[in-house]
């Protein structure tokens, strides 16, 4: 708070700039009652002077205020947060000896870590959020209690978890506790006036975590939860869940034979027949679009040293690299390349070039390796070996507005083909980087300027930016609304100086090119998987791995189905036939369970009338009759076009 008045009056100021008097030491509560009634029933807490407070908080100087009801975002956190307190007063009800860990809200909901003999069941779930909506039932007052520090080291005397964080508190820190029903928690705030706030919460699921996140200390078990305002996001949100679930690409990517994983190559994917085609359309696709003005390069995947050193990554990056033994000098003096970007600047330095080559644009599509540690390594979205569609543009800072409109255009079209919506995200200065602020004002003005030239919305996200430079990131939303950070522009002025990159200007004198950074998938390893659970394995025929099957009623068609699949493979399709000796219905059962777009089935009439009963992924039994011809043209359209079909 700002000052404390001399007088017993506090000075507070209402979101629409009204000043209010109240005696010091007022309550949110109190507030809000003098307000109106309303008011007083739909607040959840108070933020005082930019910080929320629950509104039993003494507000004992003057501040700017806003009561917070359910509609204001940091009320959900101020919810869960208590949903945690109400599910620890469960917990304890059930098990009185257990151990009360951290419980904070989190992204999507809350969790609290406990310290209990085993780790909790499904049953013990059950009946954890049972007890807990009896506490709820119970309305019990938040009560908040400021203790000195033997009296909390009383109170808490039977849990040294708690214990541990006491003695960590400074002698001028505030202590209070909190209580709802039976159960007292050490705690700063803020929470929900009473436990009747909380009516819609679920619990989800559980997991083994060291206290305080430290290997060396006890194993915890966290339980996971969510809570919301409202019955019907609730609802949304566990379905938004389920769903998440049942398009989980580890388990599809099984299912549907595209990649695996082995112990003895953590983080590396294990890419099959299927993935290994999925992995290359993708990358033909790239390819074609960037056929003109882009210059595809290879470079080494193995360095000295010497090139970190310059690039800064030896000293910024060296623990993310995996080091090399060099057999002459004896020591670990080489990595693997984490990324592109530097042997791409030994490239352009290589030669001489004219400000009438500018832009060049190189682009790679290199083997990179990261040493992640294993406990982050998940599926395809966090790995240590990937592939990105990684471009590097040299370029005078004049082209830079012109540029970053096409790469703008660029990637926002690609996405399109697969339906992937896409937000704009400007990233500025972060507080660790290279380069002066002159350099940084010159990077952030070019970039946004030409941003806006674009005419596109975009988000600021002040802080976030490289450590080289300003960027622009395309936060894309896929089909049940959840959004992955996929491509990047990211202006660089550092590079070309540690590098000495040049081009002859029309003066006849060396220049400083700019270079910009462009991904658009990411990683195709990462793409993959966001396409997978996009499409819940369900891929548009363009890049289904099998885009059709052919069936034969009997033996007896066998050879015509064989001929038909030819003529597909003819036309540039990916066919198979199933003409093994379970029935139709089986091997129809089994091709819907692959995911096959298109079965074309052959008997003894579509045989001699060269046609096929085509069924179409999604469309249940309805079968219709065409001929090969006819399906031919259909499909290979849908192909050339990318259609998202079936
Ligand atoms: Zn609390
Ligand atoms: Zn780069």
């Amino acid at each position: 708070m700002s000052q404390t008045t001399a007088t017993s009056q506090v000075r507070l100021t209402l979101p629409d700039g009204s000043v209010r008097e109240y005696p010091a030491g007022v309550t949110g509560r109190e507030i809000a009652e003098s307000i109106g009634p309303g008011l007083a029933k739909a607040a959840v807490a108070i933020r005082v002077d930019g910080t929320v407070r629950d509104l039993m908080f003494p507000i004992r100087g003057d501040a700017p205020i806003a009561i917070l009801t359910e509609r204001d975002r940091e009320s959900l956190d101020v919810l869960r947060h208590s949903a945690a307190h109400i599910m620890a007063t469960a917990v304890r009800e059930i098990f009185p000896t257990a151990g009360i860990g951290f419980g904070p809200s989190i992204d999507e909901g809350f969790y609290y870590d406990f310290e209990v003999p085993r780790p909790f069941t499904p049953e013990d779930l059950e009946q954890i959020e049972a007890r807990m909506a009896e506490v709820t039932r119970k309305d019990y007052p938040f009560v908040r209690e400021e203790v000195d520090r033997d009296a909390a080291n009383r109170r808490f005397a039977d849990d040294p978890l708690k214990l541990e964080r006491i003695s960590e508190l400074g002698d001028d820190e505030v202590i209070s506790t909190y209580t709802d029903g039976t159960f007292t928690d050490l705690c700063r705030g803020p929470h929900v006036p009473s436990t009747g706030r909380l009516k819609h919460f679920k619990l989800l699921n559980t997991a083994g975590a060291y206290w305080r996140g430290d290997s060396r200390r006890q194993m915890l078990q966290r339980i996971y939860g969510t809570a919301f305002f409202k019955k019907d996001e609730l609802e949304a949100h566990l379905h938004r869940l389920e769903e998440a679930r049942r398009r989980d690409h580890r388990r599809l990517g099984r299912e549907l034979d595209l990649f695996m994983f082995h112990p003895f190559a953590p983080g590396a994917p294990f890419w099959t027949d299927r993935g290994t085609t999925l992995y290359n359309l993708l990358n033909a696709f790239m390819r074609d679009l960037q056929r003109s003005g882009y210059q595809e390069i290879k470079t080494p995947l193995l360095y000295n040293k010497g090139l970190w050193e310059i690039s800064g990554h030896w000293g910024k990056y060296k623990e993310n690299m995996f080091l090399v033994l060099d057999n002459e000098t004896g020591e670990h003096d080489s990595s693997l390349k984490p990324m592109n970007c530097p042997s791409h600047y030994l490239m352009y330095g290589a030669n001489k070039h004219s400000y009438r080559e500018l832009p060049i644009r190189y682009t790679t599509y290199d083997v990179l390796h990261r040493n992640e540690v294993s406990g982050a390594l998940s599926g395809l979205t966090r790995v240590r070996q990937f592939q990105q569609d990684d471009c590097h543009i040299f370029l005078m800072p004049s082209q830079i507005p012109d540029e970053v409109r096409r790469l703008t255009q660029f990637i926002l079209s690609y996405y399109q083909v697969f339906g992937l919506t896409a937000t704009l995200k400007f990233a500025t200065r972060p507080e660790v980087r290279i380069g002066d602020d002159a350099m940084w004002d010159a990077a952030e003005g070019a970039l946004r300027s030409a941003l806006e030239a674009t005419g596109l919305p975009y988000e600021l996200k002040p802080g976030d930016g490289a450590f080289y430079g300003p960027k622009i990131d395309f936060d894309v939303a896929d089909s049940i609304g959840r959004t992955w950070q996929l491509g990047t522009i990211q202006l660089d002025y550092n590079a070309p100086e540690r590098f000495d990159l040049k081009y002859v200007g029309e003066d006849n004198h060396d220049h400083r090119p700019v270079v910009i950074h462009r991904a658009v998938n990411g990683s195709f390893e990462r793409f993959i998987a966001i396409l997978i659970e996009h499409f819940a394995g369900l891929f548009p025929v363009w890049l289904a791995p099998e885009q059709v099957r052919v069936l034969p009623i009997s033996d007896a068609q066998a050879a015509a189905a064989h001929a038909v699949a030819d003529r597909m493979r003819a036309a540039g399709l990916r066919v198979a036939v199933d003409d093994s000796h379970e029935t139709l219905n089986y091997r129809i059962r089994a091709g819907e369970v692959e995911k096959v777009p298109y079965m074309a089935v052959v008997g003894q009439r579509e045989a001699e009338s060269d046609s096929l009963a085509l069924r179409v992924r999604g469309s249940g039994k309805k079968q219709e009759v065409l001929t090969v011809d006819a399906f031919l043209e259909r499909v290979t359209g849908e192909v050339r076009t990318r259609a998202l079909v079936p």
